[in-house]
């Protein structure tokens, strides 16, 4: 049979790093070998129970069909007055819509807004989807690097001399995946003001991680500090990370009423609705007491402390602290070796599972995620420290 012609759009994906990482780590430990595996992106617990509950519930009681495009008009309200309450930000559910994940909003938000040759600023370290699905929308991505010595806080005069004429986004990502840093009231202001500056410019912040901070760290929403902005700003979020409902696929996108009928219109002619009774999960979730986080996060705390600590004492590794989402991002002790080889020997020698730098767009450092138990953080912190020691 001949080759099959792919289309250039499905030339231009680039196969997920991770993806071929996580192969090579279920290879190596369905042949028996000892695999300590810090590279998850997701939280080890189960979502909560109530949510479970009314999940459940909702398919025995037969909401298991079809549904609008753009979501259940009760969890778009819901969500609507989570941002009147916890953000103080007036969203009408005209202005919200649900999404397979927040990947799903990144993806639509994109195709209705970028034309071919628009170019979207992106920060790195960035999450390693961005790029990919600004392309895919035809746009181009232009990328803002920043220093790990400044925590890679975005560099602000370096991203105002990537503006140009074409730039249609910049993407802002607090909690940070992969960095875990988390942007401050000022940091926030200063993007607001470039906003202010460029008015043909929408900002994409990407919220996902809101509900995972250290004590007395706070996440503040872009439009909440820049309400005059509101039209020009796209928030992303869902319920993947901070009730650990990865695989059930739910998430929204907040944003001007025109752009969300776009985007629903778009996602009835794809995907359709998302799964009906997994809303009404997601409803029960929007539920869920404080006390619930306050317990998450004392939990990925004293992870989060513990995976710190022992980076800070190997010998060569450069760290700032994380302080929000659940993982580290080290600067190796130096460029002789490519992120993905190291991660690849780290695999092959010690059974250590990390994800390469290279992928999120810094290729000397290395993501370790601490969304697993005590134990195997201090076992994959000794395995890191061998494997440093060996190829430095
Ligand atoms: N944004 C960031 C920064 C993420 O880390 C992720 C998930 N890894 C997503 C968006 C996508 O989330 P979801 O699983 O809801 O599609």
């Amino acid at each position: 049979m001949s080759e099959v012609n792919l289309s250039k759009r499905a030339l231009s994906i680039e196969p997920s790093l991770t993806l071929q990482i996580s192969a090579k780590a279920n290879q190596l430990a369905a042949d028996g070998v000892d695999i300590c595996n810090l590279s998850a992106g997701e939280p080890d617990f189960n979502a909560p129970k109530e949510v479970i509950e009314a999940t459940s519930k909702a398919i025995f009681d037969g909401f298991t069909k079809y549904g609008p495009a753009a979501g259940n008009i009760d969890l778009r309200k819901a969500i609507a007055n989570k941002f009147q309450i916890k953000n103080n930000l007036n969203v009408e559910f005209e202005n919200v819509m649900i999404t397979n994940g927040a990947k799903q909003a990144i993806y639509n938000l994109f195709q209705v807004l970028l034309n071919d040759g628009d170019e979207v600023i992106i920060p790195t370290p960035y999450w390693l989807s961005y790029p990919q699905m600004v392309r895919l929308a035809g746009g181009k991505p232009i990328f803002t690097n920043s220093s790990a010595e400044d925590g890679f806080k975005i560099n602000i005069k370096d991203l105002k001399s990537k503006i140009s004429l074409k730039t249609k986004f910049i993407i802002i990502n607090s909690p940070n995946n992969p960095t875990g840093r988390v942007m401050s009231k000022e940091e926030l202001l200063q993007i607001a003001e470039i906003a202010r500056e460029n008015p043909n410019i929408y900002i994409l912040s990407d919220e996902i991680y809101e509900l995972i901070l250290k004590k007395d760290f706070n996440h503040y929403s872009l439009s909440t500090l820049a309400n005059d902005l509101k039209e020009r700003i796209f928030i992303i979020n869902g319920f993947a990370k901070g009730w650990a409902m990865t695989g059930w696929r739910i998430g929204y996108l907040v944003g001007s009423k025109d752009v969300i009928k776009a985007s629903s219109a778009l996602q009835s002619q794809s995907t359709s609705n998302v799964c009906s009774f997994v809303q009404k999960g997601a409803l029960e979730a929007l539920k869920i007491k404080n006390e619930f986080f306050s317990i998450i996060n004392n939990h990925y705390d004293q992870r989060r402390n513990l995976l710190y600590e022992g980076l800070k004492n190997i010998n060569g590794i450069y760290i700032q602290e994380p302080n929000g989402a659940f993982y580290a991002f080290p600067r190796l002790p130096n460029a002789s070796i490519t992120s993905v080889d190291f991660c690849n020997k780290a695999l092959q020698d010690f059974g250590l599972v990390l994800v390469p730098g290279q992928a999120f767009g810094a290729d000397d450092c290395v993501r370790i995620s601490c969304a697993t138990s005590n134990e195997k953080i201090k076992d994959g912190l000794n395995r890191l420290k061998k494997t440093i020691s060996k190829y430095y």
